[in-house]
């Protein structure tokens, strides 16, 4: 049986990496630190730095920690599949570069998000899983991949 993390701190720590890249470059932060956030180690880094606050932050809750750390690793493949990163600060780059290929990043990523779809599909009571909102949001986050897989942004 898995933990119980709330559903905001898993997206949080799924998306982790990104937030802290994103605090260091508003905060104008440049060098040594950024380069090491930018590569596949800084990845882990966050991913332990996460399990550490939530473990500190939750009353110790060991298992939960470890869930929250599993999910900040699991961007490194996704990061790995889309983009070209060091895998340490000048050391080799390595990944997929799917970014550079709409069609297949769209394709790649619409699966990720259909199959994450279905599994929260799964976990909502028998009467939310055939209701419109349900049907609706896997929609919206199929546009949403679209606009960002072929550059489509209304902004
Ligand atoms: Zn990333």
């Amino acid at each position: 049986m898995l933990p119980r993390v709330p559903l905001w701190a898993l997206i949080l720590a799924a998306f982790g990496p990104d937030l802290v890249n994103t605090v260091l470059k508003l905060a104008g932060v440049e060098g040594p630190l950024e380069t090491w956030f930018e590569s596949a180690t800084g990845v882990l880094i966050v991913a332990a730095l996460i399990a550490v606050l939530y473990w500190v932050l939750r009353q110790r809750d060991g298992r939960g920690a470890l869930l929250m750390g599993a999910v900040a690793v699991l961007h490194l493949p996704a990061d790995l599949a889309a983009n070209e990163l060091p895998l340490w600060p000048d050391g080799p780059r390595m990944g997929a570069a799917l970014y550079k290929h709409p069609a297949a990043d769209f394709a790649v990523e619409a699966l990720v998000v259909v199959v994450g779809w279905v599994l929260y599909r799964r976990s909502l009571p028998p009467g939310g899983r055939r209701r419109w909102p349900a049907w609706a949001s896997l929609a919206l986050l199929l546009v949403c991949q679209a606009m960002f897989s072929f550059g489509w942004r209304p902004w």
